[in-house]
């Protein structure tokens, strides 16, 4: 049998599914977290329901991938490397380069690591961690899967920002978005569930997590996208500003006393969006539980997140000329009936009508009415079994 690992490292973590393919049985996943920091700590879970977790040093994702390895063994999960035949790597910038998934070679790692430029948290660690795979498993095929290529579909109107256009051709300063492996795959969902061509579908997806990030679909193809340069761009996020004006910057730092412009957009990827705002957290839930007891910040950083996508939304009808479907999906997207109703009643002149017994759910389902012109569906995201699919589909 065929074993597939979905791998998705970022600066200080790991996650990893291993799947049957191409059944797509999950055999085991597990998370390592905080490497290189004190107090690491390994989790997995396997078989029936069996888990384990430790607490100990995990100086860099070397150790992290070592780790795995050992637990694989120790555990009884894999009796032989050579089962693992395939191993699918989220990779967070793919830039101009990389329009598809691609099979992992060294030039492509060399690759990623120069895009590190593009994504420093995310693309340095992921190529260390391809370096360690290809050396555990060489027989396996190796595959990147790239947030961005997804978006690369995008045309020149919608990526380019409005600056000196010489700063696209020397310094490759566009959108380039991501959340790509979700968009993507929510968007042909959607159209199987409707029983359409994707190629005959306006559709908006709505990627609602921690991170957020709205995309027009158009035919199957993504045209324009929330997030931008990097993922800081778009809408309200657990910690991220989403869209704020550039004169702020200046004006902000001279004001606080921050003197590196580095630490400055580092509070608005971790210290704004709902948790700057609400002073509460960055997590959904504690916000609408804050909002019930009746703190009013709370209320209003509900009302700033929903007006937020609510504007995104109007964009993108406008962008496509139309809209057929809007998919809702991840953490908030998924699970907030309560979200979605609020962001649905607001665009209700598109031709929405929210059906609120099917919106009580976290499932795949429609809901919208019947009669609804333009339909939503709730899609719960998989982005590790589509990673485990690129993988298939490449090997
Ligand atoms: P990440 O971007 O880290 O993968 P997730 O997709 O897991 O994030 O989304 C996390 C967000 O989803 C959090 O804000 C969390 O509060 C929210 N969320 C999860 N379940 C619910 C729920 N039942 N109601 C409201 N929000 C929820």
């Amino acid at each position: 049998m065929s074993k597939t690992f979905s791998i998705n490292a970022g600066s200080s973590s790991l996650k990893f599914q291993l799947y049957n393919m191409p059944e797509e049985t999950v055999i085991a996943k597990g998370l390592v977290e905080r490497i290189g920091l004190d107090n690491g700590v390994f989790s997995i879970e396997y078989g029936d329901d069996q888990e384990f977790e430790i607490t100990t040093d995990i100086p860099d994702h070397g150790v992290a991938v070592g780790l795995l390895f050992d637990y694989l063994k120790e555990f009884n999960i894999i009796d032989d490397l050579n089962e693992i035949d395939g191993v699918g790597h989220r990779v967070v910038a793919g830039g101009e380069i990389f329009k598809d998934s691609t099979v992992v070679t060294e030039k492509v790692i060399e690759q990623v690591d120069e895009l590190g430029e593009f994504a420093p948290l995310h693309n340095y660690a992921e190529a260390v961690v391809m370096r360690e795979f290809a050396e555990r498993v060489p027989g396996a095929t190796m595959v990147a899967v790239f947030d961005t290529s997804f978006h690369t579909t995008m045309p020149a109107e919608n990526y380019l920002y409005s600056l000196p256009y010489e700063y696209y051709e020397d310094y490759a300063a566009r959108k380039y978005g991501a959340h790509g492996t979700s968009h993507n795959y929510v968007s042909r969902r959607a159209a199987e569930i409707v029983g359409k061509p994707i190629e005959e579908l306006k559709i908006i997806t709505c990627h609602l997590g921690n991170g957020a990030s709205i995309t027009a679909v158009d035919g199957g193809k993504s045209v324009d996208t929330s997030m931008g340069f990097t993922p800081l761009a778009g809408v309200t996020m657990g910690t991220r500003t989403g869209d704020i004006d550039a004169s702020l910057i200046p004006y902000l730092m001279e004001k606080t006393g921050v003197t590196d412009v580095k630490e400055m957009i580092n509070i608005f990827n971790k210290k704004s969006g709902l948790l700057g705002l609400s002073g509460v957290s960055s997590d959904m839930r504690d916000i609408e539980a804050e909002a019930d007891a009746g703190n009013e910040r709370a209320q209003l950083t509900l009302d700033i997140f929903v007006n937020r996508v609510q504007k995104y939304i109007g964009q993108y009808a406008a962008v496509m000329n139309g809209v057929d479907i809007i998919v809702f999906t991840a953490g908030i997207g998924e699970n907030s009936g309560r979200q979605r109703k609020a962001i649905l009643d607001g665009v209700s002149w598109f031709g929405i009508e929210l059906d609120e017994e099917r919106n009580d759910t976290r499932k795949e389902a429609i809901i919208t009415t019947d009669d609804s012109k333009v339909m939503a569906i709730n899609i719960p995201t998989n982005e590790e079994v589509e990673i485990a699919r690129e993988v298939e589909r490449l090997k």
